[in-house]
């Protein structure tokens, strides 16, 4: 073996220079790798709104002997609880023996809603031979990938007596699918002119929802009458259970491997169930913790992180200030010492696009986990900005568990920006950083994480838990 230069040997000591997981993993890491992510692709499916990725979070809970947290119910070291908020986000506690005075908590801090398309209040009508329900988007979509897919319902519609009615229709392989129309491409002269942004408008957000008009020369608007008598036969409810209603279209398709060698994952909903699952799966595995765990999934991310499932709520110093009395401490003084993982995606840098990226400082796909100490847009307005103190604390536990993780902005200064739950948490005297998976096509209807980048958040959040 050839003796390194001096040259060499400097370079190697003194520089810095990003891994990539595969190539620093062993054949059995490899197969950890893959195996890992079957568990996360079958969570996918079944988590495709906040309300379904909630209750396989409790699912996934129960079977860990996890029971549920009424508010003002007692606590005390070694209780395994979550409080399911309203159904659609979810706060997890394991209680440590560690005093959350001096330690504080460890919280990781996820959301489980993305981005779709929500259906109205009043949303049903026909038109030229077809039934339409009217649609209202829900986060930050590029409308035009929305048209011409296969999208399935998913929801729940409460009717008059306050029964609540789950619906989920074009999941199964005999069920129907919907789907928004798009121009054929004969008629769009004047639509390829307009920008990306304009092409379809949100009005035009329309689902194709029947085509079959009722056999009753007597009435009007037939085809919809056929869509309300088949939905009274299965649900049982009438067009003004709509009125109470939350339903959205999602993509139909299911995750799927990527490429050849099934490296990636497609799906719809990585943003941000891969790290719900991640963190979830990270606490499940770390049975033997002795620091008080709050893992919490959020909802409302992808509109602001508003209302009473989203993150800006009281919930968080809500559940610490309860935990903190039942433990006889000072709420003032848990939050202080208590340290948090926001954990949301990334944009992985893209080789087809890569005038908006600054690729020293942005996310390389299968490198690792992605911190950013900051997020924002236009000069680092709206984020927390985590202290170098903080982010050299993490470094520090990712280094001595062998966690291979990179850094990440997303995108060049100015191009845009993001942000997350990582301010809110902030704002209460918390020290915390963005810690997720770089994503490719990032909100698209069908979006590509590396299975590496998965495995590795799961490494990063157990190592945070030890
Ligand atoms: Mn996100
Ligand atoms: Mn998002």
């Amino acid at each position: 073996m050839s003796e390194k230069t001096k040259g060499q040997e400097m370079l190697e000591m003194l520089s810095y220079k990003k891994k990539n997981v595969f190539e620093e993993a062993s054949p059995e890491e490899i197969a950890a790798i893959y195996d890992y992510a079957r568990g996360y692709m079958e969570y996918l499916d079944n988590s495709k709104t906040e309300r379904e990725a909630t209750e396989a979070a409790i699912a996934l809970l129960q079977a860990q002997g996890y029971t549920e947290y009424r508010l003002g119910e007692s606590l005390s070291v070694g209780d395994k609880r979550y409080f399911n908020n309203r159904g659609k986000s979810i706060v997890v506690l394991k209680i440590g023996s560690r005093d959350i005075e001096k330690e504080g908590i460890r919280i990781l801090a996820s959301h489980v809603d993305s981005p779709r398309i929500d259906v109205k209040q009043n949303p049903l009508y026909e038109d030229s031979g077809m039934a339409f329900l009217k649609t209202h988007y829900y986060g930050g979509v590029k409308k035009y990938q929305w048209t011409a897919i296969p999208l399935a319902l998913h929801g729940v519609m409460v009717k008059a007596d306050g029964e609540v009615v789950k619906v989920t229709v074009g999941e199964d392989a005999g069920d129907p699918v919907f789907y928004i129309n798009d121009l054929l491409p004969h008629l769009a002269q004047r639509q390829s002119q307009e920008p990306l942004g304009t092409a379809i408008s949100g009005e035009s957000l329309n689902i194709v929802v029947g085509g079959l008009p009722y056999a009753d020369k007597e009435v009007s608007d037939k085809i919809k009458l056929t869509v309300l008598s088949l939905l009274n036969e299965k649900y049982g409810v009438t067009e003004a259970d709509f009125l109470s209603a939350e339903l959205s279209l999602v993509p139909a398709f299911s995750a799927r491997d990527i490429g050849f060698d099934r490296a990636l994952i497609g799906s719809y909903g990585h943003d941000d169930r891969v790290c719900a699952y991640t963190s979830l799966t990270a606490l499940l595995h770390s049975p033997n913790t002795e620091h008080t765990v709050m893992l919490v999934l959020a909802d409302k991310e992808e509109i602001g992180s508003v209302g009473v499932t989203g993150m800006q709520s009281d919930l968080l110093t809500d559940i610490i200030d309860l935990v903190s009395a039942e433990l006889s401490k000072n709420p003032i003084l848990v939050r202080a010492s208590s340290k948090c993982i926001s954990a949301d995606v990334s944009a992985a840098f893209d080789p087809n696009f890569p005038d908006v990226y600054e690729k020293r400082n942005s996310a390389m796909l299968s490198s690792g986990a992605c911190m950013s100490k900051f997020t924002g847009a236009r000069g680092k307005s709206s984020t927390s900005d985590a202290s170098a103190e903080f982010v050299g604390y993490v470094r520090r536990l990712f280094d001595e568990n062998g966690v291979i993780w990179q850094t990440a902005e997303l995108g060049k200064v100015d191009a845009g920006g993001g942000g997350t739950v990582a301010m809110y948490i902030a704002n209460h005297n918390i020290d915390t950083v963005d810690l997720g998976v770089p994503v490719i096509s990032m909100h698209a209807p069908f979006e590509v994480v590396s299975k590496a980048d998965v495995y590795s958040a799961y490494k990063a959040f157990c190592a945070f838990l030890k």
